[in-house]
């Protein structure tokens, strides 16, 4: 992004201050029908200044009909946006409840759920998420700036579109107002408005749960070659919580590699973690095969492996996540070795500028 498209976008975002907002798609895929629910629901456009009408009714069903949505039967053109006659009320939108307002638009042959709400409650709930609410306030701090920033990032990447982020570990974990506790609110209030970046532009702000040892840089990562993406080292230490086994069988592994034959290691990055397998012949990058076997299962890309019977293989791993950006088992050595928010953001995204948009 060029610098000045980037300061323009920043004064935008800082225009907007308080008011900021974010749009989260709620759940992994649309439904054909779903339930709002809410006390004193009211209806209206998919804006913020509405005109919201008053529902006579604390539930609404919405169905998918032939190119549009019914709800509660009526025919509607385009998506609807739902809120509550009491802000202090939260809505409950499939399973989750959730701050702010919802917004049902259709999609394909089903509706989607997009959660609207400020971002300061945003960051609340993804950092009950994210990290453990037992961690020190200045890690959970770090973690906040790193949270807000990626929203943000994502935000300007899509402007415009229905939906900035997703709710799955795939963007941050949402989990609506059940994921919000005391801790995580007071750490987003301390960092209200802060985020990160780097030639004036918010950064990609990636995080993980532990690298044990040394972050991964954005390229081995995630293909993203940024400058406040290198490869750092790290306090986080080798813990049990932090060791894995992943057996696969012969069938799984055909279906990632589409053949049979024995999985090997055929390079490593420059942190020693997997950058390609090999098996019969075919070969996949590490990122790849990550996402082929499941990332429950294949916890990093810091793994050896080694045979078992009947074809398969038994991966020993170190350290969770992608291992680019924040280590958040690392921020947490940090703060308990007394250092501050800035200091863990300064560490892990080097060369970046933290700024105040509200
Ligand atoms: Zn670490």
């Amino acid at each position: 992004m060029r610098p000045v498209l980037a300061a323009t976008l920043l004064a935008a975002a800082s225009a907007a201050h308080a008011a900021e907002t974010v749009r989260i798609a709620m759940g992994e895929r649309p439904e054909r029908e779903v339930v709002i629910h809410g006390k004193g629901l009211q209806l209206g456009p998919d804006s913020e200044d509405g005109p919201f009408q008053p529902l006579d009714r604390d539930e609404v069903r919405i169905r998918h009909v032939g190119d549009s949505m019914e709800v509660e039967g009526q025919r509607v053109n385009g998506p609807v946006r739902f809120r509550t006659s009491d802000a202090d009320h939260w809505i409950r939108a499939g399973t989750t409840d959730v701050r702010g307002e919802v917004v049902a638009l259709p999609k394909g042959s089903k509706v989607l759920l997009v959660n609207v709400l400020p971002m300061e409650d945003y960051v609340a709930a993804v950092l009950g998420g994210e990290m453990p609410v037992s961690f020190p306030t200045e890690a959970l701090k770090a973690q906040a700036v790193a949270a807000r920033t990626y929203a943000l990032q994502r935000k300007i990447e899509v402007l415009g579109q229905p939906v900035h982020l997703g709710s799955s570990v795939l963007a941050q974990v949402y989990g609506g107002v059940n994921r919000e506790n005391p801790r995580t609110r007071a750490a987003a209030a301390a960092t209200a408005g802060q985020i990160l970046t780097f030639q004036l532009a918010p950064i990609e702000a990636y995080f993980h749960a532990s690298c044990e040892g040394s972050t991964e840089t954005g390229l081995d990562a995630l293909s993203r070659d940024l400058p406040y993406l290198q490869s750092v080292a790290c306090e986080c230490r080798p813990g049990a919580s932090t060791r894995w086994k992943a057996d696969l069988d012969a069938a799984a592994l055909e279906r990632a590699f589409g053949g049979r034959g024995e999985l090997r290691v055929a390079a490593r990055t420059g942190t020693g973690r997997v950058r390609r397998l090999e098996l019969g012949g075919r070969s996949l990058s590490g990122v790849e095969f990550r996402q082929r076997l499941g990332y429950d299962r294949v916890r990093s890309l810091a793994f050896d492996v080694s045979p078992t019977p009947g074809g398969g293989a038994r991966l020993t791993g170190r350290g969770l996540g992608h291992g680019a950006g924040l280590s958040q088992w690392g921020a947490k050595e940090m703060a308990d070795a007394g250092q501050d928010y800035r200091a863990i953001l300064a560490h892990f995204y080097p060369g970046t500028e933290l700024q105040t948009l509200y």
